[in-house]
């Protein structure tokens, strides 16, 4: 089933709704890395949280960077989102691995770490400066980092769940999740509606086990309103892994080196590789390449 993003608005407007399936995306992202399950969990949850909240933004050319920084051994999780649900992520270690939880669960937790930060970077693409709001780690599991962001950072009451399940064979097997979001402006009327959700929350199924059990975006928001509001859905997106990277952006990035660090490598008698962080693909450049650069270089 291909991946989608669903939006959803209560009719009283208390409250949006934004459902991922993204089991296709993650696929893309592990095969990229050839990450093994911890990596593939984290980056998974992270890419699905960043298509939703790519597709939250009211200017179409916002993107949004999350960065989680703590002392697991995943090292450090950076994840893009474009408008529209287009997202690009790495970890700094595809290849970390630990133990299961003892519930069977993948530990993510533990390969993010808890000692650390969570950035978000909002910037508007108008060449004003990012807006960069930072919490402190929370549980490194993600879904809670990002809820307890919302509500520090943006003072915003949300509900986030994120799930990947990983196959035998290290391929995710399904990939998903769900944002709950409080509109400003509820009224105490409103209150009801929200303790009912917060009891179905209790009681779903695991949103990953949703999307492998064949739920679309639609049924999981469904799933969350179904007999406590009445709905509709406002639009759908399609999520996908899309690398911004070329030639020509890597020759940008080398140039603001500064000239220093570029001689140096411009001495290298067998040039200079530059790995795509978010798609391994290599690019290379000979001796005469680098020179060519140098002399664009002008601090
Ligand atoms: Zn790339």
């Amino acid at each position: 089933m291909a991946d989608k993003i669903a939006i959803a608005i209560t009719d009283n407007a208390a409250l949006r709704i934004y459902a991922a399936t993204t089991t296709e995306l993650v696929k893309e992202a592990q095969k990229m890395h050839k990450s093994l399950p911890l990596a593939t969990a984290a980056l998974g949850r992270t890419l699905t949280a960043g298509a939703m909240m790519s597709v939250m933004q009211k200017d179409e050319n916002t993107s949004i960077t999350i960065q989680f920084k703590g002392n697991g051994p995943l090292g450090t999780l950076v994840v893009v989102a474009d408008p529209k649900g287009a997202v690009r992520g790495y970890t700094a270690n595809p290849q970390a691995d630990l133990p299961l939880r003892p519930d069977g669960k993948i530990d993510v937790g533990n390969g993010i770490g808890k000692n650390g930060y969570l950035n978000i970077i909002r910037d508007l693409g108008n060449g004003t400066q990012p807006y960069v709001g930072q919490v402190e780690l929370q549980t490194g599991e993600v879904a809670e980092d990002i809820t307890y962001y919302y509500a520090i950072s943006e003072q915003t009451p949300t509900a986030v769940s994120l799930g990947v399940l990983v196959d035998r064979d290290f391929t995710p097997k399904s990939a998903g999740g769900f944002i709950i979001q409080m509109m400003p402006g509820w009224s105490p009327d409103d209150e009801k509606i929200i303790s009912a959700i917060e009891n179905k929350l209790k009681t779903i199924l695991p949103v990953s086990t949703m999307v492998a059990n064949g739920y679309s975006a639609e049924d999981i928001i469904k799933e969350l309103l179904d007999g406590v509001t009445e709905y509709h859905i406002l639009s759908t997106e399609t999520p996908k892994y899309k690398c911004t990277c070329s030639r020509r952006r890597v020759e940008k990035a080398l140039i603001s080196i500064g000239e220093k660090d570029l001689k140096s490598l411009a001495e290298d008698e067998n040039g200079t590789e530059v790995n795509c962080n978010f798609c391994d693909k290599i690019y290379k450049f000979n001796k005469a390449d680098v020179a060519e650069l140098l002399k664009k270089c002008t601090r």
